[in-house]
């Protein structure tokens, strides 16, 4: 019997006697699907809610727009990491939660260094739907009751930090409100309970201190943000079905990149 007539008569493999049993043929079967898969993170949704023609051409064309590495924001980030740590050990609260009167300790759990890896981090698997994404998250803490609250940890050098003026006026504290519901949508999607609030743990570096002395002072902030992350499945699912097809969608016209390049284009085809 030929293949075309295998699924004309909708019989599966392992009814016609192949030397797989039908939880094999299934278990084969969600393998080459999640092979087939395209891994999605949680930025890749972020620029697939920012620009989907970007998305489509990082994801499916492997074309990226220049960018440097932060390496003074990693060096912060994992300072951080490395002071949580030694609470979590002690399974003491950090010193900042007593300050803020956050109920909560860092979260041990044997992942917890896959969650943090960026190649590992927390992801959830859907082969009916077709997607399979993941982040890497910079801490969680835990509290009494069992819920985990979700923490990301940020550098920025401003003159006076002001969170509030900085949400009203600016877009990108809303994407790091979007960073963590992300997160908490994958830690509820792998069995945890998880709060409702998040916290930003914001290292202001102090850039007007009268001597450098090879050392750059910070300042730290806590900002609390109620996130809800009813959003997260369906544009999770939006951003696959996108990859999953042919469409190339259109350029954004107000974006600096591609306003650059059009003129770039429109000049060569002068000169
Ligand atoms: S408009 Fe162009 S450069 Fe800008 S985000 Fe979209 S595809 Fe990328």
């Amino acid at each position: 019997m030929t293949s075309s007539e295998v699924k004309r008569k909708k019989l599966t493999p392992w009814k016609l006697g192949a030397w797989y049993t039908r939880d094999e043929y299934y278990l084969l079967d969600r393998l080459i699907g999640y092979s087939k898969m395209i891994k999605l993170s949680r930025s890749g949704v972020e620029k697939y809610l920012a620009c989907k023609r970007c998305f489509v051409l990082n994801y499916k064309f492997s074309v990226f727009p220049p960018s440097l590495p932060f390496t003074l924001n990693n060096a912060v980030d994992n300072l951080c990491k490395n002071e949580f740590d030694y609470y979590r050990k002690r399974k003491e609260p950090h010193p900042l939660f007593l300050e803020h009167k956050i109920d909560a300790i860092p979260f041990d759990h044997p992942k917890l260094n896959d969650w943090r890896s960026n190649f590992k981090g927390i992801r959830f698997i859907n082969s009916a739907d077709g997607y399979n994404f993941g982040g890497a998250i910079d801490d969680v803490w835990v509290k009494p009751d069992g819920q985990l609250i979700i923490a990301d940890v940020k550098a920025t050098a401003k003159n006076e930090f002001n969170w509030k003026e900085t949400w009203e006026k600016y877009e990108y504290p809303k994407g790091y409100r979007r960073q963590l519901e992300m997160y908490q949508w994958l830690f509820r999607k792998n069995g945890f309970k998880v709060a409702n609030e998040a916290f930003l743990v914001y290292f202001n570096g102090l850039k007007n201190e009268p001597m450098f002395n090879l050392s750059l002072k910070f300042e730290l902030h806590l900002v609390r943000l109620e996130c809800n992350d009813d959003w997260v499945e369906e544009k999770v699912k939006e951003a696959s079905s996108l990859l999953a097809s042919d469409v190339f969608p259109k350029a954004s016209y107000t974006c600096d990149n591609c306003n650059y390049l059009r003129k770039r284009w429109k000049v060569s085809q002068t000169v």
